[in-house]
């Protein structure tokens, strides 16, 4: 079955995944956006969700990729019209606001699915299949890119909510939540806010397991040159290292193959999954874990940024 969809912020993401994996299946079918400004040619175009859901009474679901700080009305006003919702992360800029939105849509009868999509990364599976047996040392999370090169004058960003570094951070903590074995939390944190901007640029966060084993994760934006995106665990049958975003895996030095990239491709798929089964998919580990080193971290001032 087909599922008729609205896609509300029609920008970066929007243009890169949603539009092309959607086009790409037949799950489902776009029918109509909701953006102040974006269009999609050949697709009915409304300024606001709640015009699209006036004229809409067709549609069955809508994605949400505008910045989270402006999700949860369009979020509630779908729901409260009976629309399954795909939440893009982080799920929304207060972990209060997402647990309503769960109560919600258990309330209405329809799927809310909190998406991650770095857990679809090619090699995460895997890692979390072959870390599930072994004993653990340590991790260490190195998650480093040119802030200018990735988020070129997205003000948004930078802005209460928009979680700064954590933004592109968030998805190394949605990987390590979903791979290790046991839970983990913040035991303390650093964080570094330039003197002109409401988010940090950089964070350094200790965290550990429920048994002690030490989880490091250091975050910069003020990395240049090409990207780190790496998760190194430490084990007694040697390392495993998760690169490139988690879409090469290497274990105990010996590179394992992994299927071409493909996480909105998953993540559509288990949408669909979700709707058809009648249930939801609300997640809130990667977020709590931002709050907790918002909440435990020393905020240090570092010098400002302009874009
Ligand atoms: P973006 O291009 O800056 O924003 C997406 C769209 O949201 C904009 O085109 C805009 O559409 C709308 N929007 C922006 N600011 C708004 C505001 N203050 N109020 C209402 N609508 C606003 O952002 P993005 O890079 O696509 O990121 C959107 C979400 O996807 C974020 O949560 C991000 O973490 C996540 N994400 C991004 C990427 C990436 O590579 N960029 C990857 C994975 C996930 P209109 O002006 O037309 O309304």
């Amino acid at each position: 079955m087909t599922v008729r969809i609205g896609i509300v912020g029609v920008g970066k993401i929007a243009r890169d995944q949603h539009l092309p994996v959607i086009a790409a299946t037949t799950e489902f079918e776009l029918v109509a956006t909701a953006s102040r400004h974006g269009s999609v040619d050949g697709v009915r175009s409304y300024r606001t969700i709640e015009a699209m859901l006036d004229a809409e009474p067709t549609l069955e679901a809508v994605a949400l990729c505008q910045p989270p700080q402006v999700r949860f009305d369009t979020a509630r006003a779908a729901i409260l019209a009976g629309k399954h919702v795909f939440l893009e992360k982080p799920p929304g800029a207060t972990l209060s606001e997402v647990d309503v939105l769960g109560e919600l849509a258990r309330a209405r009868r329809v799927t809310l699915f909190a998406s991650w999509h770095s857990r679809e990364a090619s090699g995460v599976a895997a890692a979390r299949d072959w870390l599930a047996r072994r004993a653990i040392r340590s991790v260490r999370v190195e998650w480093k890119e040119d802030v200018r090169y990735w988020h070129p004058g997205q003000a948004w960003i930078w802005e209460p909510g928009g979680l700064g570094v954590f933004d592109p951070g968030i998805n190394a903590l949605s990987i390590i939540s979903h791979i290790l074995p046991r839970p983990i939390f913040v035991e303390t944190a650093c964080l570094s806010f330039p003197a002109n901007r409401s988010a940090p640029i950089a964070a350094e966060i200790s965290f550990r397991d429920t048994e002690g084993i030490p989880v490091s994760v250091e975050l910069d934006w003020r990395s240049t040159g090409p990207p780190i995106w790496d998760i190194r665990v430490e084990t007694a049958d040697g390392p495993l290292l998760l690169s490139q975003g988690g879409g090469e895996l290497a274990i105990a030095g010996e590179p394992r193959k992994t299927a071409p990239e493909a996480e909105y491709r998953g993540l559509y798929r288990r949408f669909a999954a979700l709707i058809a089964a009648r249930t939801s998919d609300v997640d809130l580990a990667p977020l709590r874990h931002v709050a907790d080193a918002f909440l435990r971290g020393d905020h240090r001032t570092v010098e400002p940024f302009e874009d």
